[in-house]
């Protein structure tokens, strides 16, 4: 061909009237990410699809006598408007949670090239509004043994054999904050994570799929 840049970002790009210039690959990898121009509807609506279906998986696997309780959570949902349902202010109050934000997103998590803009305008309130604007995939809770749940789900390539240790980083960074700061601001609680990681199958190393076949 006369160009490896990726077709269907170019086509997204010729509907909106901007240039084609410096198109990515078009790798495997780049038109299964959300970074392709002209997949990144469907990649998101396949993240949400899979986030449904293990979620409704684990719902209905649950015991009676359990107590864990899945919080549904729309498009809409994020660390703010979850503080605002009935269960999480017992945990602790606003308040508690962005103070302990603010110390934790100032510290550890630098600003990115991307908000760099919204920082400038208000250095003050940029890192609380950061964290209240975090989404987590799922959220599970257990009151009677004050264990909170923060579930992500991640898409990825299975190409590079190295693909779970890269999503399972990428993971941490991201929950790095929601699960610090619950901790800080409620230490009688336990916070934990709980990954999940979806490939695509297409180029799976062979004892992989020796061991999902058993
Ligand atoms: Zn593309």
């Amino acid at each position: 061909m006369q160009s490896a840049g990726c077709r269907l970002c170019k086509i997204a790009r010729e509907a909106r009237g901007e240039s084609t210039d410096s198109l990515a690959n078009e790798t495997h990898g780049h038109i299964n990410s959300a970074g392709c121009e002209g997949m990144a509807t469907t990649v998101m609506a396949a993240h949400h699809s899979i986030c449904k279906h293990l979620y409704d998986s684990m719902h209905a696997a649950q015991k009676p006598k359990s107590k864990l309780k899945f919080v549904t959570l729309d498009k809409e949902c994020n660390m703010s408007t979850l503080w605002r349902r009935g269960e999480f202010p017992r945990i602790c109050s606003q308040e508690e949670l962005a103070e302990k934000a603010q110390n934790i997103e100032a510290t550890i998590i630098p600003v990115k090239k991307s908000q760099e803009t919204r920082y400038n305008l208000d250095p003050g309130s940029f890192f609380v509004n950061r964290f209240w604007g975090r989404r987590p995939d799922g959220v599970a809770i257990n009151e009677a043994l004050k264990i909170v749940y923060i579930l992500k789900f991640k898409r990825s390539t299975d190409r590079d054999e190295g693909f779970l240790e890269v999503k399972d980083t990428e993971a941490n960074e991201q929950h790095k904050s929601i699960i610090g700061t619950l901790k800080a601001a409620a230490p009688e609680w336990e916070f934990e994570q709980i990954k999940f990681v979806v490939c695509n199958r297409g180029s799976v190393v062979e004892s992989v799929r020796q061991a999902q076949n058993a």
